[in-house]
């Protein structure tokens, strides 16, 4: 099959479109105790919550008053507008919140030394690249086959020349084209935003640190211990709770997969840019390569603009 862009928005559109689906879950299964309030643990207990919590199923979120969350990252791919659609929560409503401004693609500048691919654009493919995508691909398989043909994405992808225009991949309402795209925002107040909005459609939160999982017969989770004395119950249990893998690692012993051997790069230094840039000033994230000692080549800074200020890692 060929992947096009219509099929990739249309993936992320029909999850938004369908009807709340009546859930698979056995009928046994009335509470689930989500491990974890960060970024992962409120996006799954919302997404659990559009269609159970109305079938009386009961969800807790647990979070340890003693670690804190990641915290940091700033920037989408369009699968969080997916998310958002199929929540039914409009940009209208957690863009102010979050501080958040649009994102059309990201800029790789310094990743290449060859002449004429010193920098690259990944655009985020849209529905209307369908007609130009062939073309694109064609031209980038001769290249690979040496043959001098233009192969970035620039020329191809709507989502280029928006960036490069400083455009909003907003359309006017008579397009017949979706435009995709992703987000910057502030991830504190994201972070904030989801825990405020799985409270108010009914997921429950209980601050305690999780100290083990005490096991059934089967090997199955039965309750959580906690530090501050309780056990919690539940039939389900999800972990997020990041690298501490309290229930998937340590508890079931699954073991930890390392993607590291993969990895061309894995340095990241963090830190803030200038504290503030006009809004909406840049749509495309921006990822320089850098050149460090004694490992050169290696490491990469980020910049994500948002409303408020220009973010860097
Ligand atoms: C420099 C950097 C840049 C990044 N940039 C991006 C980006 O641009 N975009 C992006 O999408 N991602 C980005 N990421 C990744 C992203 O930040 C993380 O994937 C994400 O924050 C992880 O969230 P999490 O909810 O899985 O874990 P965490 O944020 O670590 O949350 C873990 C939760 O588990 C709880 N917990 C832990 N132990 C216990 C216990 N014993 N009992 C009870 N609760 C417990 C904690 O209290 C916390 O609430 C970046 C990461 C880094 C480091």
């Amino acid at each position: 099959m060929t992947i096009t862009a219509t099929l990739y928005n249309n993936t992320a559109a029909d999850a938004a479109r369908e009807p709340k689906r009546r859930s698979a879950l056995p009928p046994a299964v009335r509470r689930i105790v989500v491990v974890g309030g960060g970024s992962a643990g409120w996006m799954t207990a919302l997404i659990l919550a559009r269609s159970l919590i109305e079938q009386g199923v009961e969800i807790t979120v647990v979070e340890s008053p003693a670690v804190g969350i990641i915290g940091v990252g700033e920037g989408s791919t369009p699968w969080l507008r997916g998310f958002f659609d199929s929540l039914g929560i409009e940009e209208s409503e957690w863009m102010p919140e979050c501080h958040a401004t649009y994102k059309c693609g990201i800029t790789f500048a310094g990743w290449s030394t060859k002449p004429g691919f010193e920098r690259y654009f990944h655009p985020f493919a849209s529905m209307l690249d369908n007609l130009t995508m062939t073309q694109f691909v064609h031209n980038v398989d001769a290249r690979i086959n040496g043959t001098e043909v233009y192969a970035h994405p620039d020329r191809f992808f709507i989502a280029s020349r928006l960036a490069a225009k400083h455009l909003a991949p907003k359309p006017a309402e008579h397009f017949p084209f979706d435009i995709w795209h992703g987000y910057h925002f502030d991830s504190v107040l994201l972070g904030q935003y989801l825990h405020k909005k799985a409270l108010q459609r009914g997921v429950r939160y209980l601050t305690a640190h999780v100290t083990h999982a005490n096991l059934d017969e089967h090997g199955a989770i039965a309750s959580l211990g906690t530090r501050e004395g309780p056990a919690i119950a539940g039939d389900l249990f999800v972990d997020c709770t990041g690298f501490a893998g309290l229930l998937i690692t340590q508890a079931l012993k699954t073991p930890f997969v390392s993607f590291a051997e993969n990895l061309f790069n894995d340095v990241g230094p963090g830190r803030f840019r200038s504290p503030s840039v006009s809004a909406m000033a840049m749509f495309t994230a921006r990822s320089s390569a850098l050149r460090m000692r004694p490992r050169p080549n290696c490491g990469n800074t980020w910049v994500c603009s948002i409303r408020t200020r220009r973010h860097g890692t």
